[in-house]
C-alpha cells in the first residue's frame, strides 16, 4: 500500500509539473511565433527585422529558463555527481553573466580560493547563475557584485554581494516561493526557487541579508571534500 501512495503522489507531482512547464512555455513560444510571421513580410524595415529578433532570442531563452529551473524538481537526485573545483565553477560562472554585467555597468570583484565540494556541476551552474543574475538586475545603473570564498571548518562559504535595490522584510520572505517577482513580465518568480532546491540538494545552506537600497547579501555553504593531490588530478583530468 505504501508503495502505491508514493508512486500516486509522484504521478500528482510530474503532472503538475507537465501542466505548468507546458503553460508557461506556451506564451513565449506564442511570442515567437508571432514575431517570425510578421518577419514574412518582405517589406519589413531592417530596424523592425533587428527588433523582432532579439525579442525572439529573449523569448526562447525565456522559454529555456522557465524548463531548466522546472526540472529542478523533476529529478530526485543528481545524476552526475562529482568532485567539484569551486574556483573553477564560479570563474566558469562569472564567464557567463559578465556580458549582463557589462550591460549594467556592474564590476565584478572576486576573491575565490581552491576549495572542493561535491555536486553536480550543471545544476551548481544554474544555481549561480540564477542568483548572480538576481544580484546584477538589482543594479540597472551601475555598481559592484563581489564573489568570494571562504573555508570554515568542515565547510565552504561561498559569498555573493551586490549593491543593488535590496528587498524589503516582506520581499525577502518570499524570495524562493514560486511564482514570487518583482520583474512583471521579465520575471518568472522560478530562479531562487531551484537555487534554493539545488543547494538543498548538496547538503548546503543559505542565508539572505538584505537592505533597501544598499543591497543583498547571500551567503551559501556547502560541505566541503577534503581530498589527497591524487583524487584532485584524477578529478580535474579532461
Ligand atoms: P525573477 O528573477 O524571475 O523575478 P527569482 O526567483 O530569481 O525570480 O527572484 C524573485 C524575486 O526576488 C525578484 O523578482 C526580486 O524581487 C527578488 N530578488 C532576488 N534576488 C535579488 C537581489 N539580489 N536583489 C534584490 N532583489 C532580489
Ligand atoms: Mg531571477
Amino acid at each position: 500500500i505504501n508503495k502505491r501512495i508514493i508512486k500516486a503522489e509522484k504521478m500528482e507531482v510530474v503532472s503538475h509539473l507537465a501542466s505548468s512547464i507546458s503553460h508557461e512555455v506556451r506564451n513565449p513560444l506564442a511570442v515567437v511565433r508571432g514575431f517570425l510571421q510578421m518577419m514574412q513580410e518582405t517589406d519589413l524595415p531592417i530596424e523592425k527585422r533587428k527588433e523582432f529578433l532579439k525579442i525572439s532570442i529573449d523569448e526562447i531563452d525565456r522559454a529555456n529558463d522557465i524548463i531548466r529551473n522546472y526540472l529542478t524538481f523533476a529529478k530526485p537526485s543528481p545524476e552526475n555527481v562529482e568532485i567539484l573545483n569551486i574556483k573553477q565553477e564560479l570563474e566558469r560562472a562569472i564567464e557567463i553573466i559578465k556580458p549582463l554585467a557589462n550591460m549594467n555597468c556592474v564590476e565584478i570583484a572576486t576573491n575565490i580560493h581552491q576549495s572542493y565540494v561535491k555536486g553536480e556541476s550543471q545544476l551548481l551552474q544554474q544555481c549561480l547563475l540564477n542568483i548572480t543574475k538576481n544580484c546584477i538586475e538589482a543594479m540597472p545603473n551601475s555598481g559592484v557584485l563581489h564573489v568570494r570564498t571562504e573555508e570554515k571548518h568542515d565547510q565552504l562559504l561561498i559569498e555573493i554581494v551586490d549593491s543593488g535595490t535590496g528587498m524589503t522584510e516582506e520581499q525577502l520572505s518570499r524570495l524562493g516561493e514560486p511564482y514570487f517577482t518583482t520583474k512583471g513580465r521579465d520575471g518568472t518568480g522560478l530562479g531562487m526557487m531551484a537555487a534554493i532546491k539545488i543547494i538543498e540538494l548538496m547538503n548546503g545552506k543559505i542565508q539572505i541579508h538584505s537592505k533597501i537600497n544598499v543591497g543583498t547579501n547571500f551567503e551559501i555553504s556547502l560541505p566541503r571534500v577534503s581530498i589527497v593531490n591524487e583524487q584532485i588530478a584524477a578529478t580535474t583530468e579532461e
